[in-house]
């Protein structure tokens, strides 16, 4: 699979995977835009949350860090998972976008780091709501929206972390304090042969110091 040029398989990419109507900032608008509403929207349902309550919020970075962590290190380089999680990230993201290329030639290219829309609205639909909604059930009203503006906050964190990763060297936004240290930690992810092996958190390296990943 390494056999093909970068080149080569990016101008076959978006000869056939990316429509004429695709625009990227529009992608990014999307994503922002959903993320922050629900985010926002979230954060006005509180009354008063309780010190224990607050928890909700370590709570929920932590466990997202892991599926966050599991996610990338299983199904989106195993075959074993859904196939589809597998071809988008292994065989396309990783061929795209190497550790010698990874940046974007256009704001085009964005279709190969953003979730596809669909995938936003299952973040939101079948993870979001409903483990909210049985937090807000099982536990307090509080604890069922501090989790779901953590979560939805978490997932634009790991949109804007990723996308910037890969925007070019020459970008003031790659130049962030600590941006560096994260884009070198994605980019070693990069190196075909350290793909399967290293470096699988996106946004920060708690699980991959964890379960000593970390390079
Ligand atoms: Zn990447
Ligand atoms: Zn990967």
């Amino acid at each position: 699979m390494a056999s093909e040029s970068v080149p080569s398989f990016r101008a076959h990419y978006r000869a056939t995977e990316i429509s004429a109507h695709y625009t990227g900032w529009g992608h990014f608008a999307l994503t922002s835009t959903v993320c922050l509403g629900t985010v926002a929207f979230a954060l006005t349902r509180l009354t008063a949350p309780t010190a224990i309550e607050w928890l909700t919020v370590p709570a929920t970075f932590l466990l997202a860090n892991l599926v966050e962590y599991w996610g990338h290190r299983g199904p989106m380089h195993h075959r074993t998972g859904p196939k589809k999680v597998y071809e988008r990230h292994t065989l396309q993201h990783h061929r795209f976008f190497t550790h010698e290329s990874m940046a974007y030639e256009g704001s085009r290219d964005f279709k190969m780091v953003l979730f596809p829309p669909v995938l936003l609205g299952f973040f939101l639909g079948a993870i979001a709501a409903p483990i909210g909604a049985l937090l807000f059930v099982l536990a307090t009203p509080n604890i069922a929206w501090l989790y779901v503006a953590t979560a939805m906050g978490y997932f634009l964190t790991y949109e804007w972390l990723h996308f910037a990763y890969h925007l070019p060297a020459s970008s003031p936004l790659a130049r962030l304090p600590g941006l560096a240290f994260l884009r070198r930690h994605h980019t070693l992810h990069h190196d075909p042969a350290q793909m399967g092996k290293a470096n699988f958190n996106i946004t920060f390296p708690v699980a991959d110091l964890l379960f000593g990943t970390r390079r």
